[in-house]
């Protein structure tokens, strides 16, 4: 039997406004254009997998309103189990509004809404869908107490974790010690050890303080020039593919959630890298974050 993926994280709408220029404080800014699309790391990380060929159950809370309304038909088109997507009545959906000037610098504010309930209790009640998985995938867009909640319950069934440490913020070192794998970008990383994190070296040194805390493998994601990994197996650089990046949005919830298809099809470390990296260059070829999450066969050719 083939056992499931299980993400636990955000869903939002992405409200995109294209403007010459990013509004200042007062000021109201006329010609942009609009555009509306799903997003949320969670949600991005479950349908990058879905697409993979992952067979993925997703835990989040959206609002009754339109927006989570529309946003649970995308989980199902994808092929995303819903059983444990909770509406919240007491809060709307969660939204994030963007602005993008010209040269594509950007000014965002998220309204985290029903994502922020998130609660402990939500992963109790679907705790044997949790304790049954073969991979369990989280970043920190929900309380961070749910987080603890269903690592535990991971942790306790042996159940892998894969943690993307976005957006960052300190962790404490028992939950560390709960993941197997965790993935911060750049700035994550020096956020959680304080290490600069501009080369090789400086991912190395990084990575080894992680380890240090417990963290049985540590992926850091470097952009263009690809990922440093250090486990106790192995430790270097797994370079990127080179393609023309035209939006690089949500690159790294494209490698989460198809690094987690990858590992659960029992693939070593290196070729579920290697696989991700594949998927996440394919969605840097094109705009928008779930828009851009590539499907299995499109994987399969790019790397024949
Ligand atoms: P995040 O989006 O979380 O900041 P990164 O920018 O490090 O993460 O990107 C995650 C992964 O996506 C990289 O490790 C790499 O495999 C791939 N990637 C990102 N940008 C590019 C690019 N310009 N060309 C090819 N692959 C890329």
């Amino acid at each position: 039997m083939v056992k499931n993926i299980v993400v636990i994280g955000s869903s939002n709408t992405d409200m995109i406004i294209k403007v010459a220029s990013l509004p200042k404080p007062g000021e109201t800014v006329l010609g942009g254009e609009f555009s509306m699309a799903a997003g949320g790391k969670g949600a991005n990380q479950a349908v990058g997998a879905a697409r993979a060929g992952g067979q993925v159950v997703f835990i989040t809370r959206v609002g009754e309103d339109m927006f989570g309304e529309q946003a649970v038909n995308g989980f199902i088109k994808d092929g995303i189990n819903v059983d444990n997507v909770i509406s919240d009545k007491t809060a709307p959906s969660g939204i994030a509004l963007i602005f993008v000037d010209e040269k594509g610098e950007n000014s965002i504010a998220v309204a985290s809404g029903a994502n922020a309930n998130v609660s402990p209790v939500d992963i109790i009640a679907a705790k044997d869908a949790v304790a049954s998985a073969s991979i369990l995938l989280m970043q920190l867009e929900i309380p961070i107490e749910t987080v603890r909640a269903a690592a535990e319950i991971a942790s306790d069934n042996g159940v892998k974790v894969i943690l993307n440490p976005a957006p960052a913020q300190p962790l404490m070192d028992a939950l560390l010690k709960q993941v197997s794998i965790l993935t911060p970008n750049e700035s994550e990383a020096e956020l959680l050890t304080g290490i600069e994190v501009k080369d090789e070296k400086g991912a190395e040194r990084a990575a080894d303080r992680l380890l240090e805390k417990g963290v049985e493998t540590v992926l850091i994601t470097l952009g263009p020039r690809g990922v440093y990994a250090a486990s106790s197996e192995f430790k270097g650089m797994i370079p990127a593919f080179s393609v023309k990046a035209v939006d690089t949005t949500a690159a790294g919830d494209i490698f989460n959630g198809v690094l987690a298809v990858s590992l659960a099809e029992g693939k070593s470390l290196l070729d579920s890298v290697r696989f991700s990296n594949a998927a996440a260059a394919l969605s840097v070829t094109k705009l928008g974050a779930q828009t851009s999450a590539p499907y299995r066969p499109e994987i399969e050719s790019f790397l024949s």
